[in-house]
């Protein structure tokens, strides 16, 4: 139902901001999906085609379904997060209707921001779904990004995954997801960004973004986050005799990176 579908779409509390490094990938964002919606009456009077859908790919954990989430505070738009078990779910107790549903909920909730993640499962290259429930899904999902891209309602479509070689190719047609961005692993400056967004609302000592930024090659958005987690739980073990929060230091947080292991090495 409708209220069933609600309770997955939510206002986007997020904004670029909350994004560490992507300045590219902003840059591309704003120009093909935000900008577009922002300025429709310019767009028409160029005859300047809008819609379809862009595809974040990379490896895990370096912050698709964050962007995705910053991309609909930028526009103040809903947000609905529909992973790929959300989807096979519905399909064993008749998905299509259900995805139907989905794209209602958006138009009725306009600007609204559709995030998929995992896009590549519906690909039927896949053994591990069935493939007369990837073709039919693939089929009706198409057919929604297809009418969206014809009356252009205030919905942005967009999707994420790690494997985009198994994408079926019908998703790649103009007017689908015909734009396909890359979400690298974070560089130096960027996991500098990203220590500071995750630490700036901690108790910390002045921290040196540099150093940790160095120490952490090859280390995904959460990746740092599970450093800093590791960091945070000794620092509470210190905390709890007299209760009082001991800030971090550029050690301890040093310290936390040295215990996780980065996860992005082969990309
Ligand atoms: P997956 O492919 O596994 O779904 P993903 O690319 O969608 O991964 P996210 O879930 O967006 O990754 O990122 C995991 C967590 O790491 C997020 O909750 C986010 O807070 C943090 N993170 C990742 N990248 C960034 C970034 N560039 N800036 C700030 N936080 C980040």
């Amino acid at each position: 139902t409708d209220e069933d579908a609600l309770s997955f779409i939510n206002k986007a509390e997020a904004s670029f901001g909350d994004v560490g490094g992507m300045e590219d990938v902003k840059e591309e964002i704003s120009l093909k999906i935000i900008k577009p919606l922002q300025h429709q009456d310019l767009y028409k009077a160029y005859g300047k085609k809008i819609g379809g859908g862009i595809l974040l790919y990379g490896p895990p954990g370096c912050g698709k379904t964050h962007l995705a989430r910053a991309t609909a505070g930028e526009i103040n738009a809903n947000f609905i997060n529909v992973g790929i078990n959300d989807i096979l779910d519905m399909w064993i107790g008749s998905s299509e209707r259900n995805l139907h549903e989905i794209f209602e909920v958006a138009r009725k909730n306009t600007p609204c921001v559709i995030f998929i993640d995992e896009i590549d499962a519906l690909g039927a290259n896949r053994n591990d779904v069935n493939k007369t429930a990837g073709r039919t899904i693939i089929n009706q999902f198409l057919a929604e990004l297809d009418g969206l891209d014809a009356n252009n309602e205030g919905i942005l479509v967009l999707g994420a995954t790690n494997a985009p070689w198994y994408l079926d190719p019908a998703f790649r047609r103009p007017g689908r997801f015909d734009r396909i961005i890359f979400v690298s692993p974070p560089d130096s400056e960027a996991r500098e960004a990203i220590f500071n967004i995750h630490l700036k609302q901690k108790p910390t000592d002045p921290i040196d973004y540099k150093s940790l930024a160095k120490a952490s090659k090859e280390f995904s958005g959460a990746d740092i986050m599970a450093a800093i987690d590791i960091a945070v739980e000794q620092k509470l073990q210190a905390s709890f005799k007299d209760g009082i929060p001991k800030p971090l230091t550029t050690k301890d947080i040093l310290k936390g990176i040295k215990k996780s292991k980065p996860t992005t090495k082969e990309w």
